[in-house]
């Protein structure tokens, strides 16, 4: 673990908040975003070299941050991850579980390998940190999870079988969990962005992102900005009477 902080104008307000997938796109926008308030943010991911270029960025806007490198669709590193956090700040206000990937392919032609490994980051992963998670936050009697869903786990897609399963799963898990941990005021909500200017979209074929972009009233890609608002209102006290719920994030893409 590395922990970075610097003397700034920001408040500290003590509170923690865990980013996975912190390393590039949405995940960073959100770190970035969260660390404005002034709370410490944890950035989770795979690779250690670019969650620390993350944490150096918030360093620079005065902010605090801990770099924690774990494969989110493992049990064991997950609940390490929460324990050690928790140990150290004795708290963990908010979770964002943002790592995801996708393996695409038709159902005719999709391996067994790219349908388990989707599942295990994307679902799996969900699970992992939300289980390590809510026993601290119910105990404290205070959390804010946000999960990151997707369009096309409501919608479906051709080509993505395994991603818009493992999506629509985070939806069943986050509305089961929210009924479950409600009455010790603890949040779950999702929040299911379109299409992305990422890494992740950047690599589409360009006749997918020019239908992608088809059907978008907007007309226009989201931006991670655009994502990382939504997530910020979810965990903002402005939100603390929803829960359950999935803000979509598309342009119009899917209403
Ligand atoms: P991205 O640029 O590919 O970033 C995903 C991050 O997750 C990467 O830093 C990646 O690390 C990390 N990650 C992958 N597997 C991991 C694992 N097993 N353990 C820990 N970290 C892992 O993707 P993005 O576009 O920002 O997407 C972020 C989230 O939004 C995902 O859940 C995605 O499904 C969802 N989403 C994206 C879009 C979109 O249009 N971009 C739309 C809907 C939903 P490495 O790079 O080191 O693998």
């Amino acid at each position: 673990m590395i922990s970075m902080e610097t003397k700034s104008s920001l408040t500290f307000s003590g509170q923690v908040a865990l980013v996975t997938g912190a390393s590039q796109g949405i995940g960073e926008a959100i770190a970035l975003d969260l660390a404005k308030e002034g709370w410490i943010v944890v950035l989770v991911d795979i690779q250690p070299e670019k969650l620390t270029a993350v944490a150096e960025k918030i360093l620079r806007s005065g902010g605090r941050a801990e770099v924690r490198t774990a494969d989110v669709s493992r049990f064991d590193q997950a609940a390490a991850v929460v324990e050690a956090v928790v140990k150290e700040n004795q708290r963990l206000d908010y979770l964002v579980n943002n790592a995801g990937i996708t393996r695409d392919n038709l159902m005719m032609r999709m391996r067994e390998e790219d349908w388990d490994a989707v599942l295990a980051v994307n679902l799996k992963g969900v699970f992992n940190f939300c289980r390590a998670a809510v026993r601290p936050m119910v105990s404290r009697r205070f959390g804010r999870i946000v999960n990151i869903s997707s369009v096309v786990g409501v919608m479906g897609n051709a080509g993505q079988a395994n991603y818009s399963a493992s999506k629509a799963g985070v939806i069943g898990l986050t509305k089961s969990l929210a009924r479950e941990v409600a009455g010790r005021d603890v949040t779950a909500n999702c929040v299911a962005p379109g299409y992305i200017a990422t890494a992740m979209t950047e690599s589409l074929p360009e006749a997918v992102k020019k239908a992608f972009l088809e059907m978008i009233p907007m007309k226009r890609m989201g931006t991670p900005q655009d994502v990382a608002q939504a997530v910020k209102f979810l965990l903002s006290d402005e939100a603390s009477y929803i829960t359950g719920q999935i803000i979509h994030v598309n342009g119009g893409m899917y209403t």
